[in-house]
């Protein structure tokens, strides 16, 4: 891929003045995160109408200058631009269920499966609204603080995002990721696994060293600093899976990894800590070096995870 098809805005100062941030918008969810979403559009001047299902949840949001709409089809009908930050695509549709979408933008922040984005961008096409599906990379506290670098993940209806980019901007930076409505359902649940995966060895390192005479706050940057320094080893990752090519580069092959993992098993039983979060990636690494990979590096496991492998 030679292309970045990534468009993207930096997020705004809550100050900005454009004429963008100042679109309204109707917010339907004034949870944890939405209640942060809707004081950074507040904070930056924009007419901002919120509907909870729970009315005191977003009574709060009046005292900072929001209009709290009775029904969730009130606030639909308030404003062209509707964004939605709800539990799961289930209460999406529960929320939605009766209001009139012809002629509205509607952006769904809640976290879905990429099949549910898709779903959920025809259901609202069918309803004459264009959409965008979306995946929020950050937690509540980095809304709105434009160095925080909170970001979210966008995709489907391109001139929706093209209209209202500006004012998405206001909260967190912005990721147009492609026109298939899945898709940024997909990144945000890929960069969330990728996250799973480092925050089990995170929490194997820390296990292993609990019992000793080390301060897990001594510990702590240096995990930090490892995990940086081999986090750009996706960009190796990337350019193999590209040229198709997994033996491009090796550095440390299939070979040597698996001869060491048997220090980290002895490691672990030495400090009475279960292997639990470690052997079924070890067991993946061993699947191919059985099949003869030992002078690659792991890329190539990629294709044990593929369940429509032949
Ligand atoms: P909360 O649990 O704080 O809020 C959930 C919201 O969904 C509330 O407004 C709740 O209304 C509403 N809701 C739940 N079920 C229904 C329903 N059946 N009909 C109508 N409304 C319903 O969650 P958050 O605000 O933290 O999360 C919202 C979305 O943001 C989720 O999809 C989450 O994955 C995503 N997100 C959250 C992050 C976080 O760190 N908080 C980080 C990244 C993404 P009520 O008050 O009446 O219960």
């Amino acid at each position: 891929m030679t292309d970045n098809p990534i468009a993207s805005h930096a997020s705004r100062p809550s100050h900005s003045s454009s004429r963008a941030s100042r679109t309204p918008l109707s917010l339907l969810g004034t949870g944890t995160m939405g209640s942060a979403l809707a004081r950074a559009w507040l904070a930056a001047g924009h007419p901002v109408t919120v509907w909870n299902r729970t009315p005191a949840r977003a009574e709060p949001l009046a005292a900072d200058g929001a209009t709290v709409a009775a029904s969730a089809a009130d606030a639909v009908a308030a404003s062209r631009l509707v964004v939605v930050c709800l539990l799961d695509d289930a209460s999406v549709g529960e929320a939605l269920d009766g209001a009139d979408l012809s002629g509205r933008d509607l952006v769904n922040l809640t976290t879905g499966t990429p099949a549910q984005g898709r779903a959920r961008a025809a259901w609202a096409e069918a309803r004459g609204a264009r959409f965008l599906d979306a995946g929020i990379m950050a937690v509540p506290p980095m809304i709105g603080d434009a160095r925080s670098g909170a970001y979210v993940l966008y995709s489907g209806s391109p001139g929706l995002f093209e209209e209202h980019g500006g004012t998405l901007a206001v909260p967190a930076g912005t990721r147009y990721v492609g026109a298939d409505p899945g898709f940024a359902a997909l990144h945000d649940v890929a960069l969330l696994s990728a996250m799973n995966g480092m925050f089990a060895g995170v929490l194997h390192a820390f296990a292993l060293i609990r019992r000793e005479d080390i301060a897990p706050s001594d510990f702590a940057p240096l995990v930090v600093s490892w995990l940086g320094a081999m986090a750009p080893a996706a960009h190796k990752t990337a350019e193999q899976l590209e040229s198709g090519d997994f033996g491009k580069d090796v550095v440390s092959s299939l070979a040597m990894q698996v001869a060491g993992d048997a220090t980290l098993l002895a490691t672990a039983e030495e400090q009475g800590v279960s292997a639990e979060l470690l052997t079924p990636y070890m067991a993946l690494m061993e699947r191919w070096l059985a099949e003869g990979h030992g002078d690659e590096d792991t890329t190539g496991m990629i294709e044990l995870l593929d369940l429509g492998r032949k």
